[in-house]
């Protein structure tokens, strides 16, 4: 492998290394949890408010319900009472009894029913003719009516149900009408029964159906008409609104829900509507969502601040905790530092350079690479001893100390003081000449630290150096290169100090 790409490794795997330390896991473990807390928290709020909107579309659906069995039940009533007047019509007896008879058997039940105007019979004009109130009948011609043209014209429309009008004969009441159409023996147009239901009762029904404050409720033609409203409003009675978007809605299936935003007051509401089977007439329940949601809003804020309060502290926590955790870990590193380094001179200490011997002579042996040593002496150091103290005997120590590992230039190269006045430099791979060189350049980086030294020939603080290189074979002891480097430095005094001598082993 090239050494760039082992270097590259290294520094990725040490990155992976610091991202995944205990206090960064202490941190990302604290946020996951809490964000898991908070989705949670997230997930159940998000269920609670589903389940207010189909308790809601429930409600709606219960209320549309109510409406529809009662209107069915009243205009199913009311149009028995009408086909009752055709067939008394038909029968010469009814016919013939006196006027007072002959209007109890023809309007009878229905007219006791509360909201009802009154019931007629018209004919072919258009004039009334029999009256449920009056023996003789009120004055009016009503061929202008909807009611009436719908049937002259159309024979086969059956019930009908007119749009809101303002009652003639009612002092301008507010009713729907109910008719029926007369047919002559020979199929052709008779004239119509009518009967005219008050606004009212419409009005009654919904303001019985509670819808929270911000609710509404229609009744309105299949065309579009707007036959009641809750909350009322008699602007809006009789209004045309065939051409809204919901409206369009409402006649796109029998019955359903959806959620819009009214153009008119511009709340969104949830919208449940069914068109009655029978009688041509929508039912529109509109709840508002500000009131489904009211009260899951509530207890949103509360759930939702609490978690989301929870979840911020447990990060703090985690990250106050995580700094405490780096904080000791650097006091402990500190700690490991100070066990691994020599006091006086803050290079490696004997133990540590005894680690670092073995770890480098397995490497040498595996890669069979030249393994490289230099023991270093100062000379002379006892009479400086005695000359200038033991405590400039410790600063010229620490100064040797320091020139030594300034001129070490691979980080694979270590120097480490043996004891004493003696340091030993490891270098990896470093060949018998390279050793020498680096050896020559601390012996010449010492003497050029210019210490005085009055007991040495040479009048400076020096030192002698010996080295010992070799490939390590596979059974061999790094102890024997430390010998080597020894006995090469006793050399190197012998040969007058201040040298630098090799001892080559293999
Ligand atoms: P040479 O090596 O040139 O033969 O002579 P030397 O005087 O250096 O010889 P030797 O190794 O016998 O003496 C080592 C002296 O180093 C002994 C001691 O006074 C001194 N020494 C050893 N350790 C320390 C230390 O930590 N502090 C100080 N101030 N002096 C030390
Ligand atoms: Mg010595
Ligand atoms: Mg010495």
């Amino acid at each position: 492998m090239e050494k760039q790409d082992r270097n590259l490794l290294w520094r990725a795997g040490s990155f992976a290394q610091y991202a995944l330390s205990a206090p960064h896991a202490i941190v990302l473990g604290g946020t996951i949890i809490a964000l898991l807390l908070v989705s949670l928290c997230a997930t159940v709020l998000y269920e609670s408010r589903q389940d207010a909107l189909d308790r809601a579309r429930e409600t709606s659906r219960n209320l549309g319900l109510v409406a529809e069995r009662d209107i069915k039940r009243n205009f199913e009533l009311y149009d028995l009472s009408l086909q009752a007047v055709i067939q008394g019509l038909q029968r010469p007896d009814v016919m013939a009894a006196p006027p007072a008879l002959r209007r109890g058997v023809l309007f009878d039940h229905a007219m006791t029913a509360q909201f009802l105007g009154s019931m007629l019979v018209m004919d072919a004009a258009g004039n009334v003719i029999l009256d449920s109130i009056n023996d003789l009948p009120r004055k009016g011609n009503f061929a202008d009516r909807a009611y009436f043209t719908v049937h002259r014209d159309h024979p086969d429309v059956g019930l009908y149900v007119s749009d809101p009008f303002a009652s003639r004969l009612r002092g301008g009441t507010p009713s729907i009408a109910l008719t029926r159409r007369i047919s002559n023996p020979d199929g052709s147009f008779g004239g119509i029964v009518v009967i005219a239901i008050n606004l009212d009762y419409f009005h009654q029904l919904f303001a019985g159906l509670k819808l929270g404050p911000h609710g509404s409720m229609s009744l309105i033609s299949k065309d579009g008409i707007m036959i009641m409203r809750q909350p009322f409003d008699m602007r809006i009675i009789g209004r045309n609104i065939s051409q809204a978007a919901t409206f369009r809605r409402f006649r796109s299936a029998p019955e359903g829900s959806f959620s819009e935003t009214a153009s008119i007051d511009g709340v969104r509401r949830l919208y449940y509507f069914k068109n009655l089977p029978d009688v041509p007439l929508i039912i529109m329940v509109a709840e508002a969502e500000q009131d489904i949601y009211a009260a899951w809003r509530t207890r949103a804020l509360v759930i939702g601040s609490l978690t989301g309060a929870l979840g911020l502290g447990l990060v703090l926590l985690s990250i106050l905790l995580s700094l405490q955790l780096r904080r000791r870990m650097r006091a402990e590193s500190q700690l490991q530092m100070l066990a691994r380094t020599d006091g006086l001179t803050g290079l490696n200490n004997r133990r540590t350079l005894g680690e670092i011997l073995e770890q480098e002579w397995r490497r040498a042996r595996r890669t069979r690479s030249t393994f490289s040593l230099l023991f270093v002496d100062i000379d002379r150091f006892k009479a400086y001893n005695d000359t200038y103290g033991h405590q400039a005997g410790d600063d010229a120590l620490a100064a040797v100390a320091q020139c030594i590992s300034g001129n070490l230039r691979r980080p694979a190269d270590t120097a480490a003081r043996y004891g004493g006045e003696e340091f030993v430099v490891v270098l990896p791979d470093t060949s018998r000449t390279g050793a020498v060189q680096i050896a020559e350049r601390i012996r010449v980086a010492i003497s050029e630290l210019a210490i005085e030294h009055a007991g040495s020939e040479y009048g400076r603080v020096t030192a002698s150096i010996g080295t010992a290189s070799c490939i390590p074979e596979q059974d061999s002891d790094v102890s024997t290169v430390i010998r080597a480097a020894d006995e090469a430095l006793y050399n190197a005094k012998t040969a007058g100090r201040n040298t630098v001598a090799a001892f080559v082993l293999s």
